[in-house]
């Protein structure tokens, strides 16, 4: 059913006379979005007192309100206060609380940016700002600092940037289209979009990450997909974070996406109260993967403003993981990851299987509990590897071009190069030795 009571009652609220048809288009969801607190109230017949209104004003002066009339039907009106997509979806003054450790822009998104709208941190791939506005306005997320800034989606000419700084990065093969949320964009602009950037020959791959799956389903249209399927490879990450959130409107929209054939992955955040509970999070990968999602990302909640009462210890991460590995398909599992403060990327976080290690033999544990034991290879030859692939017996050359250097830790584990420690720009022992030799 697609057209429930619930909607129903909130449909003829926002218009007496809705048809089902109004209610299944994106742009009528768009129009009647819930963006002030006495809306809110008219339609779900919730009422905040009046000490609690006042602050929530002030919250939505700072972090504004947006709510699809979709995404609102799905609250549990009786149990409001502890649903889970009120929590997403609804403010709480909780959200002016600011810590002295919390930042505008943590990810340092901002500074790793070349030209507006790149975000170019990884070697080989970019994030594109491709839209500023989003269906709905998570209370979690991470770009709180820009939700609420001039609603915009960026002129060609802008997006035009972009498209010719990856044109111009040839070590760039694969593009992340991001916001926002890029199906914001009309079909005619993404399609203008896709055509671009796909045009590129170094481009090999294109991914979109959106959440209209689970705030706005009905943007999954069947002319979106059959225009997004000529631009394959095209991966898809959506963004579920509780399995409330699996309706039959989002199943259908990712039946779509699916049967289009775009590989479709899933970014969750661990939020308090939300979803930081091991059995929620096996559910809710057991149904992505019942939907031919992939879960790919649980995100770390990021210390952007205003999140604190979202965070959790990151042991409820790892406990979390702990509960998902060997329990459940290995397919059903997502990578666990804090994306560094300052700008250094996803790290991702485990818990620990390795117990201990001799010359020729590692100790493992399982996810019973059962310890054991791998023996390592005595005979295996190590291959001094010094990038120069005319001279070695593994059977494909990689042309230099093909190959960048190598940096990071990887650099330490390199053969051909002979640096023996990574240090951090300003150690101190370090600035002393050149004042040494000064002397
Ligand atoms: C997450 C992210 C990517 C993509 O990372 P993957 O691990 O490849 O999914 C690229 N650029 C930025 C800035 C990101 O935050």
């Amino acid at each position: 059913m697609i057209y429930n009571n619930v909607q129903k009652e909130i449909a003829s609220k926002i218009e007496i006379e809705t048809k089902l048809s109004n209610w299944k288009d994106w742009r009528w969801q768009l129009r009647n979005s819930i963006s002030t607190i006495k809306k809110f109230e008219h339609i779900t017949g919730i009422c905040f007192g009046k000490e609690e209104r006042e602050e929530l004003e002030r919250t939505f002066e700072k972090f504004p309100l947006s709510i699809t009339p979709y995404y609102l039907s799905l609250i549990d009106r009786d149990n409001f206060r502890n649903d889970p997509v009120f929590k997403q979806a609804f403010g709480c003054v909780e959200e002016l609380t600011t810590k002295s450790f919390e930042l505008e822009d943590p990810l340092s998104e901002d500074k790793d940016s070349p030209v507006e709208g790149i975000t170019h941190r990884y070697p080989d791939r970019v994030l594109f700002h491709v839209s500023n506005v989003c269906s709905m306005y998570c209370r979690h997320c991470t770009r709180k600092r820009k939700v609420g800034d001039v609603d915009f989606i960026p002129r060609k000419e802008q997006l035009q940037k972009g498209i010719d700084y990856v044109a111009s990065n040839p070590q760039v093969r694969d593009v992340l289209l991001s916001g926002g949320d890029p199906l914001m964009l009309s079909d005619e602009k993404l399609e203008w979009l896709l055509d671009k950037i796909t045009s590129i020959p170094h481009v090999e791959i294109v991914r979109i990450g959106t959440r209209m799956p689970v705030v706005l389903p009905y943007r999954i249209t069947d002319k979106l997909v059959s225009m997004l399927k000529k631009y394959h490879p095209l991966w898809i990450n959506t963004h579920f974070n509780h399995p409330n959130e699996i309706t039959t409107s989002s199943k259908e929209a990712l039946a779509k996406l699916a049967d289009g054939g775009f590989p479709l992955g899933n970014q969750s955040v661990l939020l308090a109260d939300v979803n930081d509970c091991p059995r929620i999070m096996k559910m809710l990968v057991h149904k992505l993967v019942q939907n031919r999602v992939r879960p790919y990302y649980l995100y770390q909640c990021d210390l952007s403003e205003g999140l604190s009462h979202f965070r959790t210890p990151i042991g409820k991460g790892i406990e979390i993981m702990e509960s998902l590995v060997g329990h459940t398909s290995g397919f059903a599992r997502p990578t666990y990851v804090i994306d560094a403060p300052g700008g250094g990327g996803k790290i991702p976080v485990m818990p620990n299987y390795i117990i201990s290690w001799s010359t020729n033999k590692v100790v493992l544990r399982n996810y019973e509990g059962v310890i054991t034991t791998y023996k390592e290879p005595d005979s295996y030859k190590p291959k001094m590897c010094d990038r120069d692939c005319g001279n070695c017996n593994l059977e494909l050359a990689i042309s230099e071009k093909d190959e960048s250097e190598v940096i990071g830790i990887e650099k330490l584990l390199s053969d051909e190069c002979d640096t023996i420690s990574l240090i951090p720009g300003d150690n101190e022992r370090l600035t002393r030795r050149e004042h040494h030799v000064c002397d």
